[in-house]
């Protein structure tokens, strides 16, 4: 009884994914505890925080004029640094209520954080009562996260795509020995649906529902997808309401833009990687990681470029996390994957 209130002081240590379209916490000895959306609505007059992760997410392209729903990562890394560190504060306050003793955390950012960045993710994960911050590259942990053996001197190419960035990475020796991010992922297929549909059917949605169509017919390889699809919208010159139905193949055209984008920085990847490694890299294939590599047939197209073996990670969305709830549940091991 008295050892329980005890150790009740002590907050059990955490790891955060903190992604440009998803939060993901897992705390130690319970796995993952929290997956929301990387969505704050905001009071436009006052400014103050109206609602964190999925409500706010469904306020998106939904909300009066009063309430301003934004994704503080969305562009790039940090796009807003106060409301991200709101945001953060409020997942982790959420997870763990106020404790005595503080706990440690591990945090994966993407591999082209700048040093202030770093600072500010640091900071905010202070003022949300955690000690010793840890951070991870994104792509590391994804790597941790599918098990790969990330410790060998033999060279892995891993690619995480995300909402706002698509991470490829070479790891080897517990090191990224090469990495390329670019900011086209998740988003610009969504943003790419969006005018898609507007050129061609002068049909007018919202991101959400652009999101809707990609995870349900969305394809980057024939016979993929389910043959149609129904998008709900609004028609841009009449303003009414409009349905149009929409196939596979159309989808593909629409996301033919972000789809090479991202074929293009793999292709660099390999070509800018030291002869070693790509060689190993030919053996070991590629890891594709982070929700955008659920696109339908993305890891076909991948594999019919390269010609190398393409393999999703189990549960794409949780690498991350599942990664950085590996290197907390094994501080010591995982100290020399810490970037800071
Ligand atoms: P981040 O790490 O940047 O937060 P995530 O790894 O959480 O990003 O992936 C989010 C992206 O994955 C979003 O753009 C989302 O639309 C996309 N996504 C999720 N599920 C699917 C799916 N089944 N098909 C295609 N894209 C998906
Ligand atoms: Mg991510």
């Amino acid at each position: 009884m008295f050892f329980n209130k005890l150790f009740g002081f002590f907050s059990k240590d955490l790891a955060m994914d903190l992604g440009t379209a998803n939060t993901l916490i897992y705390q130690k000895g319970n796995g993952v505890v929290l997956n929301e959306p990387s969505v704050v609505a905001l009071s436009r007059d006052s400014g103050k925080l109206l609602a964190v992760g999925q409500e706010a997410k469904e306020f998106l392209g939904r909300t009066p004029k009063k309430i301003e729903a934004v994704r503080p990562m969305k562009d790039g890394v940090i796009a807003d640094f106060k409301v991200t560190q709101e945001m953060i504060k409020y997942f982790l306050t959420k997870v763990q209520g106020s404790r005595l003793i503080h706990p440690r955390i591990v945090i994966g950012v993407p591999t082209g954080i700048t040093q202030v960045e770093k600072r500010a993710v640091i900071e905010a994960a202070e003022s949300a009562g955690t000690r010793s911050v840890h951070l991870i590259d994104e792509p590391m942990a994804a790597a941790i996260g599918a098990n790969l053996n990330i410790e060998e001197p033999y060279g892995r190419m891993v690619v995480d795509i995300g909402g706002g960035t698509t991470e490829v990475a070479v790891i080897s020796l517990s090191a990224i020995a090469y990495s390329e991010s670019i900011r086209v992922a998740g988003d610009e297929a969504n943003d790419a649906i969006v005018r898609y549909l507007q050129k061609k059917f002068q049909l007018l949605i919202g991101e959400n529902s652009a999101e809707q169509a990609k995870i349900n017919i969305g394809n980057a390889f024939p016979k993929e997808a389910p043959p149609t699809y129904d998008i709900a919208g609004k028609d841009i010159v009449s303003g009414r309401p409009k349905v149009v139905t929409i196939t596979e193949k159309e989808m593909r055209s629409a996301l033919a833009e972000p789809i090479q984008a991202i074929l293009q920085a793999i292709r660099r990847a390999l070509e800018k990687t030291p002869p070693e490694l790509a060689s190993d890299i030919h053996d070991s294939g590629i890891t594709l990681a982070g929700g955008g590599a659920l696109l339908k047939g993305l890891d076909k197209l991948i594999a019919h470029y390269t010609k190398l073996e393409v393999n999703i990670t189990e549960d794409p969305l949780k690498s991350v996390v599942l990664g950085t709830g590996i290197a907390v549940e094994n501080m010591n091991t995982y100290q020399k994957v810490f970037i800071n």
